[in-house]
């Protein structure tokens, strides 16, 4: 059935005034990668921000991290549940603006999104404003996290490079490089001593 003058006139009006809302979410971001699944933060149920700051990108580092607790995670149930775990404990125990770091990944192969590309963490002092910081959900002490996890990670690393966040000259390290922590654990510390633009001194 066509629409009258007026139901189209009404139509257009709506159209008009949805766009400039859907413009201002906060995370209007709908990533589409090939090599992983990603969630942005509406999926997994993040709260919003209290506060941005946008970092400057490309960022010459990559700081890996594991979350010790919460542990391993496989599913999207596991993972969303780890996910909004780590921003509360960030938020309200920590007192942070936001979840600390800028992307994690689980077991399950996904990639959630943390603070995202462009926006400053909170996960490795003096190294925050120019890295991305990548958090393998997990206790990785003794343990390396299953292939699909670690495989996703150097992905997300190599599209961060690819979109531009993420320098071609970068230095990937350990949180522990940087800071006074056994993170991201001695297992998977000892495994990204292996990959690609590992730094080891730092
Ligand atoms: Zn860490």
């Amino acid at each position: 059935m066509a629409l009258s003058t007026k139901q189209a006139g009404v139509t257009l009006v709506v159209l008009c005034c949805l766009t400039p809302s859907v413009m201002n979410l906060p995370h209007p971001r709908n990533y589409e990668y090939d090599t992983f699944v990603f969630y942005n933060r509406e999926q997994w149920g993040g709260r919003e921000a209290t506060g941005v700051t946008e970092m400057v990108t490309p960022v010459p580092y990559v700081v890996i991290h594991h979350s010790y607790e919460p542990g391993a995670c496989f599913s999207f149930e596991e993972c969303t549940a780890a996910m909004r775990s780590m921003q509360n404990f960030h938020q309200i125990h920590q007192g942070w603006t936001d979840i600390g770091y800028n992307f994690a990944v689980g077991s399950d192969g996904a990639v959630y999104e943390g603070r995202g590309w462009d926006r400053v963490g909170a996960h490795a002092v003096g190294y925050n404003v120019r890295s991305i910081g990548i958090v393998l959900i997990g206790d990785w002490v003794s343990e390396v996290p299953r292939l699909k996890q670690l495989v996703t990670v150097k992905n997300l690393i190599n599209e961060g490079v690819r979109l531009g966040y993420i320098s071609p000259e970068y230095d990937l390290i350990g949180h522990r490089q940087v800071s006074a922590t056994e993170c991201p654990g001695q297992a998977l510390f000892e495994e990204i001593t292996t990959w690609d633009r590992f730094q080891p001194t730092v």
